[in-house]
């Protein structure tokens, strides 16, 4: 599976409306940021996970992925000390 993310979003201060490109971490939600020109700190709006699916030119990585596809998580082995066999397991379509 292969998938284009943005890493860069370019922040717009809702107070001065200075512009930054600005990395975003690939698996972590940027919470508080502050702005480069007028240092004023911006947070989420309600319903966004972090400043860039709030303020940035893109969402999040993390919400990009989600708006694409599901993750899914492995599922961990189950420990069962009876063997039995499973048999059920093709009907992962997505
Ligand atoms: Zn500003």
């Amino acid at each position: 599976m292969k998938m284009h993310l943005h890493n860069q979003s370019t922040v717009t201060c809702n107070n001065c409306g200075h512009n930054e490109p600005e990395n975003m971490p690939l698996d972590a939600c940027v919470y508080l940021y502050e702005c480069r020109s007028c240092s004023t700190l911006m947070t989420p709006q309600a319903g966004d996970c972090c400043i860039f699916c709030s303020r940035g030119s893109h969402p999040c990585p993390t919400s990009q992925r989600e708006s694409k596809s599901y993750y899914v998580m492995p599922q961990p082995a189950l420990q069962t000390l009876d063997a039995t066999p499973i048999t059920n397991q093709s009907s992962m379509a997505s």
